[in-house]
């Protein structure tokens, strides 16, 4: 690293909260490996500002070395885009120490905070408060709000609350030349020009760093309850998706469905949860009720619902937890599915999205087309059903070297999977990000003049290329 850089980072931040690889007792591998382990870096340096002059005099500093940002937040991100890459040129920009909430609005029902906020003391925060803040996602525990909004990150609760976007009033953002735009506006409504806001959710660290937000805040509701079906097939479960809305309307706040394999890969690998009803079906759903009422009202709710559904032959079992525990018992094992994986070995992961009412037909075309392509592959299938979200991810076949397997088959099995994404009018991203997993695949099958405006507004908000290069959009 420049002398000169060092000194700037070292007066941006103070010399403690600069690491390098100069230090032999310092381990950076922290900062360098990404969640799944597909990547591992080499940083010029971690940085670690504690609030937003200090980040701006950290992006200034680089800007004028010419040095590239990774900013990170949790590192929990699933496709690449948090970690640095391995030329030992790129300045780590952790944002971990910006943890403190420095609004809460009840009237307004809004709270403003930094972005190295961890998303479960958040929840929390809002609980203590009075009120719900609803974004929930299996990572909640390590991931920062500032990691959320940088992907846009959905979650469990986005069939009645939205994405970390429709979560999200204002922003304050530094730019790529070191500027800090305060955009912290609890407005919901403010027509007055380009939504800035929505420019940098969503933008992957590759435009500006997010170093706080002001988020919506809602009731706590009275009451939710949480029941887990066994339902013939994906038909079925589209359908009991439609009649739980007819019947739970805004109460329906999540609604997962898992395939039967992915409940046995958490079955064997974590017998202790004891998954229910998995053996004989070929999916299960999840469904959570939260009521405005009671509990009362809520299960009452709950037994209408499904006595219709078992009526018309869309569930073959059902329970209803009876209680806080129980319910946060089937949570556990929807949200192990990801660690059963891990467990199980290395896998080819996709998150998409697809219209609701085509997933039945795109699940059996796509599953058999694998199967012809790749005999004896097997299927991890689950997601957010309600958001037409799947992640229909793919293992080895018993036995298989999961290493191997992915490197012979990873690109197949990406082009088999994607090229029907495309003919179901899906997106080959629906909350993951694009990172650098998927840069490359993003001109295979985003609009061109979509593509062109992405790369136009990137030349304009970053001309040097400094954030995050190669996120989102692959390099030039
Ligand atoms: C077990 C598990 C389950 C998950 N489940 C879900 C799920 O249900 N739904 C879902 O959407 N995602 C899920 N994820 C992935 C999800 O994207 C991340 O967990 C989370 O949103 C990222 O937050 P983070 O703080 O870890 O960000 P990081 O991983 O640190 O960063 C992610 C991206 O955001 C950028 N970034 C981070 N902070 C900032 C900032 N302050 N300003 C600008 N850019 C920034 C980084 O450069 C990177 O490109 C899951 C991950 C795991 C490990």
């Amino acid at each position: 690293m420049s002398v000169d850089l060092l000194t700037a980072l070292h007066q941006a931040v103070g010399p403690s909260q600069v690491l390098t690889h100069d230090d032999p007792d310092t381990d950076l591998s922290a900062w360098e490996q990404d969640w799944r382990k597909r990547a591992h870096g080499r940083a010029l340096a971690v940085v670690r500002p504690g609030n937003t002059a200090e980040v701006a005099a950290v992006v200034r500093a680089c800007a004028a070395a010419g040095a590239s940002l990774v900013p990170q937040g949790g590192n929990t991100g699933l496709v690449v885009g948090s970690v640095p890459d391995d030329t030992g040129t790129q300045v780590v920009l952790s944002l971990t120490r910006m943890n403190a909430v420095r609004h809460i609005d009840p009237a307004n029902l809004t709270f403003t905070v930094e972005a190295g906020c961890v998303l479960q003391s958040l929840q929390e925060t809002a609980e203590k408060a009075g009120f719900l803040f609803p974004l929930s996602l299996a990572a909640e525990g390590s991931c920062t709000i500032g990691g959320n909004l940088a992907t846009n990150a959905g979650g469990t609760q986005v069939l009645r609350y939205g994405n970390a976007r429709e979560l999200c009033l204002g922003l304050e953002v530094v730019t790529a030349q070191g500027a800090v735009w305060n955009g912290l506006s609890g407005l919901r409504k403010d027509n007055t020009g380009y939504d800035l806001r929505d420019l940098f959710i969503g933008s992957e660290g590759s435009l500006g760093v997010i170093t706080a937000a002001t988020l919506k805040l809602y009731p706590l509701p009275a009451a939710q309850l949480t029941a887990w079906a066994a339902v013939p097939t994906l038909d079925a479960a589209v359908a009991l998706l439609g009649l739980a809305q007819q019947h739970l309307g805004a109460g329906l706040t999540g609604f997962e469905v898992m395939g039967q394999f992915a409940l046995s890969i958490v079955d064997k690998h974590f017998p202790a949860l004891r998954v229910p009803l998995w053996q004989d079906t070929p999916y299960c759903v999840l469904l959570e009720n939260s009521d405005n009422e009671s509990e009362e009202h809520a299960r009452a709710q709950f037994e209408r619902l499904l006595e219709t559904a078992f009526e018309q032959g869309l569930v073959s079992d059902a329970v209803v937890a009876e209680s806080l525990a129980q319910a946060h018992g089937l949570w556990h094992i929807r949200e192990s599915i990801p660690l059963a994986q891990a467990e199980e070995g290395l896998n080819i992961k996709h998150d998409i999205s697809i219209p609701v009412s085509r997933i039945p037909a795109f699940c059996a075309e796509t599953d058999a087309l694998l199967q012809r392509e790749i005999p004896g592959v097997r299927l991890v299938n689950f997601g957010h059903l309600g958001d037409g979200n799947l992640h229909y991810n793919v293992q080895a076949p018993a036995g298989e070297d999961a290493k191997k397997f992915l490197n012979l088959q990873e690109s197949r099995v990406n082009d088999l999977v994607f090229g029907a994404v495309a003919r179901y009018d899906g997106s080959i991203s629906a909350e993951h990000g694009v990172g650098s997993l998927k840069a490359d695949h993003l001109p295979h099958y985003k609009d061109p003049v979509a593509l062109g405006l992405m790369r136009s507004i990137k030349q304009a908000l970053d001309p040097h290329n400094l954030m995050n290069p190669g996120r989102v959009l692959s390099r030039p």
